[in-house]
This record gives structure tokens, sequence and C-alpha cells, in this order.
């Protein structure tokens, strides 16, 4: 097989759930979990290739097809198996998406038969939807890795990480959140970001606030899991422009359009470390040039978002069939897709 090589930079991975937890207590004792979880990811990724070095024998090519059972499957699927998991082996799949090759590595060797088989496929597939959209509009910057590995562990603490090319899923989280597949877009942000540092971001919470953002935008089959299970918080529960990943959402909504995709631009400040926090008044000031909101400061354009309906609308989904209010009043997940820079950078190379 393929030899693949790390990183050096392995990036940071952070935390999960922190948005749908607003009790502070609660949400910090996850922090800890998570970085310890993170930092245990990256010495695994580091022993992992020389494992693989030595043995394949426990290498599977991972070619099953979606079953009708797991098409259908909206609900709680922990009494569905799809009778093709083994634990103890790894599974590898590739596809070629928009003209990149992605290959996904399950890692199963530390699989405590917690999260169900069709919890994997819908990871799998989850994967080969949602991270070719945001390498398209961000990883590819980053060179991102396309050959991914995916760990479920058996462990008592912790949520998830990432680091280098890894992304770590505690086993019993999955048994705990049946539907919270979108964990795993949180954490393939992580890999995309390849190493953000908090010198030279506005806030050190941005790498968590830009990855909850994604897990929003690009929320696996248009958002049917992610939106019953999680919200987007609105203007109470994160009421401060540090901590609000909406005012994300919603800056984009505002500033897409066809020849300038200003998120983009951010990210591309946030990897290239030359802009240290204190000089992001000023950064936010360029980045708004030739938007609706030139000449702006970032507090002011701030102060307006907080004002919006967007900013309260509920974001929840009742039920798996139905739109949250923020989509039935926006359709901003649809829009900032369709409008942002990527999608049209993307549509106009294949005309
Ligand atoms: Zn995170």
């Amino acid at each position: 097989m393929k030899l693949r090589v790390l990183p050096v930079g392995l990036a940071l991975s952070l935390i999960v759930g922190m948005a749908m937890t607003p009790e502070q207590k609660v949400a910090k004792t996850v922090v800890d979990d998570e970085v310890k979880l993170t930092e245990a990811v990256q010495q695994e990724a580091v022993q992992q290739e020389a494992v693989e070095l030595e043995a394949d024998a426990d290498l599977v090519e991972d070619t099953v097809g979606v079953s009708e059972s797991y098409e259908e499957d909206e609900e709680d699927t922990s009494n569905q198996t799809a009778a093709h998991y083994e634990k103890g082996k790894r599974y590898i799949s590739h596809r070629t998406i928009d003209g990149r090759e992605y290959s996904l590595l399950i890692d199963l060797r530390k699989w405590g038969n917690h999260a169900t088989e069709n919890q994997l496929l819908h990871l799998r597939e989850l994967f080969y939807e949602v991270y070719p959209q945001m390498y398209d509009r961000f990883g590819a910057y980053t060179n991102a890795p396309l050959d991914v590995v995916l760990v479920i562990e058996d462990r008592d603490e912790g949520v998830a990480g990432a680091g280098g090319d890894t992304v770590t899923i505690v086993d019993k989280h999955l048994e705990n959140s049946r539907n919270d597949f979108d964990v795993l877009s949180h954490e393939l942000v992580h890999l995309i970001q390849n190493g953000w540092n908090g010198k030279y971001l506005e806030y050190d919470y941005d790498s968590e606030k830009f990855a909850e953002y994604c897990r929003y935008i690009y929320a696996y089959k248009d958002g049917k899991y992610n939106d019953e299970h999680w919200e987007l918080p609105d203007i109470n529960a994160q009421n401060t422009r540090e901590k609000s990943i909406r005012f994300f959402v919603w800056l984009d909504m505002e500033t897409s359009s066809s020849n300038r995709d200003i998120i983009r631009d951010y990210f591309e400040i946030c990897c290239d470390k030359k802009t240290e926090t204190a000089n992001w008044n000023k950064a936010w000031k360029n980045l708004f040039k030739g938007t609706k909101f030139e000449g702006k400061t970032i507090d002011e354009v701030w102060n307006t978002y907080t004002k919006t309906d967007f900013a309260r609308y509920a974001a929840k989904a009742p039920d798996f069939n139905t739109k949250s209010e923020l989509l039935q009043k926006t359709d901003v997940r649809n829009y900032i897709k369709k409008h942002s820079f990527s999608q049209n950078y993307e549509d106009s190379l294949k005309k």
C-alpha cells in the first residue's frame, strides 16, 4: 500500500460540543478531555506509520455498497447492522471527486462495538460528501491531506480529536449520540486548518469557531442529522463577537459573491501566520474592502449583526423532515454554497 507521509506540523484539534453546552462547567470538562485526546491522536499518528510498514494483513478494501436500510435509516441506528465491518481490521476506500483522489482508512483495531456498522457507513459517506466541499474552498490552500485515517477508539472519556492526517472519534460518544455524524465534519476542518496558531488569530477560540462554522455550512446531507441534533447558537447563547459562530455564518451570507469570498480570505490570513492578534482590526478593515461593509470596523459590523432577525431565528430542526426556522427564513446554507467564491470558481473550471 501507499505510505502516508505525516505533515511536519500536526494540526491541533480542538473541541466539539462546546456550542451545545451552555454551562461553562460542562464545556470546560469537554475541553480538557479533547486536549488530552488530541495529544493521544498525535502520538498514535506517529506510531501508526511504523505499524503500517510491517503489517498490511488487517487491511481490507472497503467496497461495500450502501444498503437500502441504510439509505432509509433516519433515526437511532443501534439495532441495525450492515454485517460488514469487523473489529480488529482497517478498511480503506478510494473515490475521485471533482478531479481529486481521496481515500479514507477506517481503523477498527480499537473499536469496542459501541458504534454500529451503520454509523460507520454514515461516517464514510460523510467523508466523501463533506470533506471535498471544504477541501475545494479551503483545504487546497493548505495542502491538507487527501488520504485521511479515521480511528474509532473505545475509551471512557472525550468526544473526538484530530492531528496530522488522523481523526479519532470516541466509540462511546457515537453510542451516546447516534446521529452525531457531523462530529467528523468538525474534526476534518482541523485537518484543513493544518496547524493554526493562536498567536496569529484574532481570538484563541477562532480555530473552534471556524470548525463549527464549517460544520454548520457543510453538514452531512444538507444538515439533515446535524440540525436535529446540534444547534447553531443564537445571539442569546453566544452574545460576543469572540464566541459567536453564527456571526461568521451571517457575515459569509452578507458578503459572498461571485468575485469575493471574505471567509476564504480570512482563512488565508489565519493560515499565513503574519497577522498577530493585535493587528486584526486592521485585517478586518482590509477584508471588508470591496464589500457592503467597506469603511466599517469589525465591531460596527458586529453591532449590525446583533440587531438582525438572523441572529435570533431558531436553528434547531423540529424533526428530520422539517427545516429549522433559520433555514426556512434565509436558506443560508444553500445560499453560501451557491455564492461563495469556491463554488463559482469550480463551476467556471468545468465550463
Ligand atoms: Zn475542534
